[in-house]
């Protein structure tokens, strides 16, 4: 017999485990499928280097409201790395060195002309498409806005190199419009943008808050679990997953990454608004690389170019022997994070006489369950297929970060898209259950 349940969520990243603990809350039964052999998805804390490093997400902030609600409701410790002092960048082939106050000057008049018109374009960045004539803006990549600002060539290695540490892929795939909505989440700054996304992370890692979630859940999360393909009609779905494994469900919700959903083996097939994006892809398709240097060391900062292997690298974790090092490049071609001699020749564009000792990183380009990094829209993307991305099938639900209003492509925002699934899952069961009801 086929087994039954409430509902099933696909994935057990954090949109997945939100939406879990929100549905266990309210007195339903909920499995969760997930395929690989560990929770978290796209955030992964592990023992590397030394170190507990994240292999994905980082990073959150005060002005994520979702995330920070969950760093509250946990009472969980929030930390930084060192504070950087020094600061390395190009201007052609030359070395520049100052500090990161010299940096920010350098791209501030690019970034605020980048980004005058931001409250303009996404008033409201939890409702991102209002703005009449977002459609035509939607059209424009990174690049080409960057280019109309007719930069010096330092300025523009600056800010290009700035972006990629922020976008994770070459500019002219990016839209513009993931620059404004950014900025649009921390009310037109670009400084505090800047700050929500790349200073402040988890003393415990992303795990603790992970693993928060999915022990308050009370789901039934089942490991080693790929779901292959669903059926659904109007009343519930039929699940195939693992070692041809079934479960029945009265509602699904699929929160696997953009980049994956056309793989899944749907019938009726899913819509094109959902399917098109993720064949298309997302820009973002770079790689994040940790590297180990012998210390002492000063804490420093360095930004190149988005040309180079690695754009963008600065410590992470420092003691008087060894130096952690974070570091981000558009294109996870270009640089295999363990070829410890490729990340040597990537760090000596800035400087000579940092020595390797080990390096690390995980590909989620070519990880199958994820595909992508965090998301970056291509240009048109936003305005085509935001709403129907977001849109039940049926008796199937949809959340992901790639799906989020307001800091889509964060923690943030997988949390909110997940909050979201729940609640109208919640609210098609009660209205279902409603009317069947008899009336008196
Ligand atoms: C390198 C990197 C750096 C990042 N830095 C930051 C940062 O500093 N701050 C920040 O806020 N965000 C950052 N992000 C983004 C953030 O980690 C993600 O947006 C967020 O974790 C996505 O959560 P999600 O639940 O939507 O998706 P995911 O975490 O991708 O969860 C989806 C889950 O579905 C599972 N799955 C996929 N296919 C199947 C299948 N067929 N069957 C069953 N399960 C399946 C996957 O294994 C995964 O567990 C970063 C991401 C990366 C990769």
């Amino acid at each position: 017999m086929t087994e039954t349940t409430d509902v099933v969520v696909v994935g057990a990243g954090f949109a997945g485990l939100i939406t879990a603990r929100e549905l266990t809350r309210q007195g339903l039964n909920v499995v969760v499928l997930e395929a690989r052999d560990r929770i978290g998805g796209r955030t992964w804390t592990d023992h590397r280097l030394g170190h507990d490093l994240e292999m994905g997400g980082t990073w959150l902030h005060w002005t994520q409201p979702h995330s920070w609600a969950e760093v509250t409701r946990y009472g969980l410790e929030v930390t930084r790395g060192p504070r950087s002092e020094e600061t390395f960048w190009l201007a052609g082939s030359q070395v520049r060195r100052g500090n990161l106050e010299d940096f920010m000057k350098l791209i501030d008049p690019g970034m605020t002309r980048l980004l005058e018109d931001t409250m303009k374009w996404i008033p409201r960045p939890d409702m991102p498409l209002t703005a009449p004539g977002i459609e035509e803006v939607d059209q424009f990549n990174l690049q080409e806005m960057l280019d109309q600002l007719d930069l010096s060539v330092d300025e523009r290695n600056a800010n290009e190199a700035a972006w990629v540490g922020h976008f994770n892929a070459p500019l002219e795939r990016c839209a513009y419009t993931n620059a404004l909505r950014w900025t649009a989440a921390t009310a037109g700054s670009w400084h505090l943008m800047h700050e929500a996304s790349a200073i402040f992370r988890l003393a415990g890692g992303t795990r603790s808050l992970v693993d928060a979630i999915a022990r308050d859940s009370g789901a039934d999360i089942r490991l080693d679990s790929p779901v292959f393909s669903i059926e659904h009609d109007a009343e519930s779905a039929l699940v195939s997953y693992g070692a041809g494994r079934s479960i029945s469900a009265s509602r699904v919700v699929l929160t696997v990454p953009q980049n994956t959903l056309h793989q899944l083996d749907v019938a009726p097939a899913l819509p094109d608004g959902k399917i098109r994006p993720s064949i298309e892809k997302t820009a973002s398709q770079g790689v994040k690389a940790w590297i180990r240097v012998r210390g002492p060391i000063k804490p420093f900062f360095a930004y190149s170019s988005q040309h180079h292997p690695l754009s963008v690298v600065r410590t992470e974790f420092i003691s008087e022997t060894d130096a952690v090092l974070v570091a981000f490049g558009a294109d996870a071609t270009r640089l295999d994070v363990n070829d410890i001699q490729a990340v040597r020749s990537a760090l000596k564009v800035w400087r000579n006489d940092l020595e390797v000792l080990e390096t690390t990183g995980h590909d989620w380009m070519a990880d199958q369950y994820s595909q992508e990094t965090w998301l970056i829209q291509q240009p048109g993307q936003l305005t085509r297929y935001l709403t129907a991305q977001q849109e039940n099938t049926g008796v199937l639900y949809f959340a992901s970060s790639d799906y989020a209003n307001i800091w889509a492509g964060f923690i943030d925002g997988a949390i909110e898209s997940g909050l979201r699934a729940a609640r109208d899952v919640q609210a098609s069961i009660t209205t279902t259950t409603a009317e069947l009801a008899p009336t008196s």
